[in-house]
């Protein structure tokens, strides 16, 4: 069966960003319509571990209009609150949100304004929608970003965070974990737990202090103003941050991961069907870390000192252990038989795929091109894009002012395309007046 309607704005995904694009969009009076190809923030339910946790606590990561009710502000959630959270949301602005219908294409419509948008239903029905424009919220962590190292027909089982859920997943043996993000060290930490010897590659990284003197991370991100940067410190736009609310929110340190008997390696390089090659720069890599969680020490005292702020002193804080003797004399070669190693989980990012957007807003690598979230193409617009604005732009909290943003340029752009001319005017007019004589 086809259907075929019509609509104003067309919202393709129903997570975060296009939960808050419908709020904006309903303040502003334009008609529209979410698609949704699961449920609501569907990756948040089905795309992250189990034992998964906020960030950041509710109090900060939550859109202005709504609380987490029931929750203890400071508190880190589990990810099901979250998707409920959510939910909740678009209950209470009444987001006309349709969910199990995935966008298959969006293309301009020829030689008139606007574009087509095919979707096909779980239940397998297909239909079409004609939209004047387009509001891309399908997220800025959609495809599994494997680095081409281990051939995918090696008899290693191996899985991208987005795949992982829980340590008895795994086959009997050890771990690799690549990558010491906030996923890759939240999931090396869980598996060393439940009993297993975890390898954990760890490259450059960021490791802001959870709290510090009494504040969380993102309260000082935010009095600091670097939520609101506009865009990453130089060469820093792919240096992952680890940071976890985890047992309750702690700052990582890879000394403790190294105390609870993870071996840290360097960067993975190469394989050779045996062995597994890590660059020598663990002990660069945990020096950069630290210098980068001393700096925030330094920017959150002399802020407390300017501003004559009263939070209690924290000098131990800067107290940072020696080096583990991982790093100290670190391995650069492991035959991952002879470790046991059975699999490796590939905590090493996400790439962004609009391969059903036919629109000439993307560069050659097929990163859109856009400022603030508005496109090259008239009419196509991005939401919840890694610094589409500023650093907070991917996050629960940046993304509903972003959203603000789009839809103010909608609403601009509808303007323009309702008016018409005085002589358009009484065109209408004299029409209407013949047809009302007839
Ligand atoms: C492991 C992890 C933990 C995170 N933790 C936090 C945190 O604690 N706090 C925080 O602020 N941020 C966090 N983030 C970052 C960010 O908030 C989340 O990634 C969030 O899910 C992004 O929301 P979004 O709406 O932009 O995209 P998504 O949540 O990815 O939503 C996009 C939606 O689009 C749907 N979709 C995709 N393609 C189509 C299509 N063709 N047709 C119809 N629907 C489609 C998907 O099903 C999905 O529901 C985390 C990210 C990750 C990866």
């Amino acid at each position: 069966m086809s259907k075929y309607e019509e609509t104003e704005v067309l919202v393709v995904g129903g997570g975060q960003a296009g939960v808050a694009m419908s709020e904006h969009l309903s303040a502003r009076g334009v008609p529209h319509i979410v698609l949704e190809r699961g449920r609501i923030a569907e990756r948040w339910r089905s795309e992250r571990w189990d034992s998964l946790v906020t960030n950041g606590p509710v109090w900060h990561d939550r859109f202005p209009g709504l609380e987490f009710i029931g929750d203890d502000p400071d508190a880190f959630v589990p990810k099901e609150r979250v998707a409920q959270y959510f939910e909740e949301y678009a209950r209470k602005i009444e987001a006309p949100v349709r969910c199990g219908v995935e966008v298959t294409s969006v293309t301009k419509n020829e030689g008139e304004p606007g574009f087509t948008a095919e979707y096909t239903t779980t239940d397998g029905q297909t239909g079409s929608i004609r939209t004047r424009a387009v509001v891309a919220a399908t997220g800025a962590f959609q495809q599994p970003a494997i680095p081409p190292i281990v051939p995918t027909d090696s008899p290693l089982q191996q899985i991208h965070s987005s795949q992982y859920r829980n340590p008895e997943q795994l086959p009997a043996g050890n771990v690799l974990v690549v990558g010491a993000g906030a996923s890759g060290v939240q999931i090396a930490d869980e598996l060393q737990q439940s009993g297993r010897q975890v390898y954990l590659s760890v490259g450059p990284h960021d490791r802001p202090p959870r709290r510090y003197r009494d504040r969380d991370n993102v309260w000082w991100l935010g009095v600091l103003g670097l939520w609101g940067k506009a865009t990453p410190p130089e060469g820093a736009d792919h240096v992952t941050i680890v940071v976890s609310g985890a047992n309750g929110g702690h700052t990582v340190d890879f000394r403790d991961l190294a105390a609870s008997g993870i071996t840290l390696v360097g960067r993975t390089a190469a394989f050779d069907g045996t062995t597994m090659r890590f660059n020598e720069d663990l002990a660069t890599n945990i020096a950069r870390g630290d210098a980068n969680y001393l700096s925030v020490l330094d920017a959150a005292d002399e802020y407390i000192e300017r501003n004559g702020l009263d939070l209690p002193e924290e000098p131990q804080a800067r107290v940072l252990g020696p080096l583990p003797e991982c790093a100290v004399h670190q391995i650069t070669e492991l035959d991952l038989a002879q470790a046991g190693v059975t699999s490796i989980v590939w905590a090493t990012g996400f790439r962004l795929d609009y391969s059903w957007l036919h629109a000439d807003a993307f560069d050659d690598r097929g990163v859109p091109v856009q400022q603030r979230g508005v496109s090259n193409e008239p009419g196509v617009y991005f939401l919840g894009l890694p610094w589409q604005a500023s650093r907070g732009s991917s996050f629960i909290w940046g993304v509903w002012h972003d959203a603000k943003y789009v839809a103010d340029q909608i609403q601009i752009q509808r303007n323009y395309l309702t008016y018409s001319s005085p002589a358009e005017q009484s065109e209408t007019t004299d029409h209407l007046e013949k047809a009302s004589a007839r």
